[in-house]
């Protein structure tokens, strides 16, 4: 198991990433992500296209949703 996670993690270089902020801060489930996951690109801002891995980027997506569907819940409310 280990030297499978050891692969993956190589494929990019993690030093130039960094766990995203926007996904960190609205996603319950973050340290729960593999953490590729929860890595973007270092130098860019947090946005879904600077994940580094698909899963992260439908998730960070999906947040940017459900926190656009919550505020017209809100007003419906
Ligand atoms: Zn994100």
């Amino acid at each position: 198991m280990e030297h499978i996670d050891a692969a993956v993690t190589n494929r990019f270089d993690t030093r130039s990433g960094r766990p995203c902020e926007f996904c960190r801060d609205l996603d319950p489930q973050f340290p729960h992500r593999r953490p590729l996951d929860q890595m973007v690109a270092g130098s860019r801002k947090p946005r879904a296209s600077a994940h580094l891995t698909e899963d992260g980027y439908v998730r960070h997506r999906m947040l940017e949703l459900r926190r656009l569907t919550s505020r017209v819940a809100l007003t419906a409310a």
